[in-house]
């Protein structure tokens, strides 16, 4: 079973309203966090936790893309997630589905598309309106399904935290709201195993894809203050903002950019420095420009019409600041008591996930030996 909670930021486990989360981690292991890949934004992220792959190698470089033959690539209600071509790599549930072992999607991103010519055998059409309590319902029927036919790989997708940290801040009381709704939902898969008496057979996953931190509308860049925007097309926006320039434009747009701002750095594809793993790829944009934590990027316009005083929250930043760290807890009867080990890259989720299901994993940019240390039973 793998859960995600998008947005929760790994420092989040320890504010009260996350007891239920708290206690899985004590009778499992955890991390001190996970670090996620760049850009530590909610699909590249969701991508690479299921394939193992930095977001360069998967397809999916951001949350809003463009390609010259697919056009353009939103998240929530856009068809294009359903696209198969953005995809590269292999999930997790198509090594599954492969390997003879049924697998089950609720919301987890990219699941709708036939990555690889498969789906899981089970999968919604994202509707962020489907209750919590219809999601935890939901992955129990999978759970008490007779051996034969239930899935090996169950994975569901919470998103309140997310929205909260958004829309009030990570230190928000909103914030602590979402915090205890999605700690309940937890809770209640747990318990719900638990009722059906298969606590001794369900492995549970519980991953963040990143985490948040405060912005201010006094901290925006406004690119339009610098360059012509009739001379790009944009991709994703803030606070990493991936730039395709008009043809001829490379030259002008990077230099108009590159020292306009102290708060953001502008770097060539190609030039990212390489612990980002962010240089090659066709949904890699010839300019990526990045901000310092707590800006954000955007147009004098829309910066304009920004609230002053008030605090949201955003993320996206280089996903090695402690504010971009997200959660990453383990339990199960496969998995270590009891263990906290230091933080490590989201690359690897994937390689413990095959190993927890006895699949055979395909290559990936992750590796056994750096979660082997979360299994019960060395494997
Ligand atoms: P972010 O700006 O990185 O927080 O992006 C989160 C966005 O992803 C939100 O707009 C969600 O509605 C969207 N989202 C989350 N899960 C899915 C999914 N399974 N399919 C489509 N969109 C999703
Ligand atoms: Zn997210
Ligand atoms: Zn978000």
């Amino acid at each position: 079973m793998l859960i995600s909670l998008d947005g929760f930021r790994w420092d989040y486990l320890q504010r009260p309203n996350a007891s239920r989360l708290r206690e899985l981690a004590a009778r499992g292991a955890r991390a001190e966090r996970l670090i996620p890949s760049f850009p530590s934004k909610t699909f590249p992220n969701h991508l690479t936790l299921v394939t193992g792959l930095y977001p360069e190698h998967h397809g999916i470089a951001a949350n809003v893309m463009r390609d010259p033959v697919l056009g353009r690539f939103a998240t929530g209600a856009d068809p294009a997630v359903r696209d198969a071509r953005w995809y590269s790599g292999e999930p997790i549930w198509v090594t599954a589905e492969r390997q003879g072992v049924r697998s089950a999607s609720y919301f987890w991103p990219g699941s709708e598309a036939p990555i690889g010519g498969v789906l899981p055998h089970w999968t919604y059409p994202f509707d962020v309106t489907t209750s919590r309590a219809t999601r935890v319902q939901r992955v129990l029927e999978w759970v008490v399904m007779p051996e034969s036919t239930a899935p090996g790989l169950i994975a569901v997708y919470f998103s309140e935290v997310d929205t909260d940290g958004h829309n009030f801040g990570p230190d928000a009381a909103r914030t602590d709201t979402a915090i205890a709704q999605v700690d309940s939902a937890v809770g209640a898969i747990v318990d719900g195993i638990a009722a059906l008496g298969a606590t001794g057979r369900v492995n549970i996953v519980v991953v963040s894809d990143h985490g948040m931190t405060e912005i201010v509308a006094e901290r925006t860049i406004a690119l339009d203050a610098y360059v012509s925007m009739d001379s790009l097309v944009m991709g994703d926006w803030s606070p990493v903002a991936t730039i395709i320039p008009r043809p001829g434009k490379l030259e002008y747009v990077f230099n108009a950019l590159v020292d306009a701002h102290p708060h953001l750095k502008v770097y060539r594809k190609g030039d990212l420095p390489s612990r980002l793993h962010y240089n090659t790829g066709a949904h890699v944009t010839p300019i990526v420009a990045i901000a310092d934590e707590g800006w954000s990027i955007s147009t004098q316009a829309a910066a304009d019409g920004m609230p002053r005083g008030q605090v949201f929250g955003a993320h996206g930043y280089d996903p090695e600041l402690p504010s971009m760290g997200a959660l990453f807890i383990a339990a199960g009867p496969d998995v270590a008591r009891g263990i906290v080990v230091p933080a490590f890259a989201n690359v690897h989720v994937y390689s413990l996930l095959a190993m927890l299901l006895h699949l055979k994993p395909a290559v990936t940019d992750g590796s056994p030996d750096s979660v082997r240390m979360l299994l019960r039973v060395a494997r």
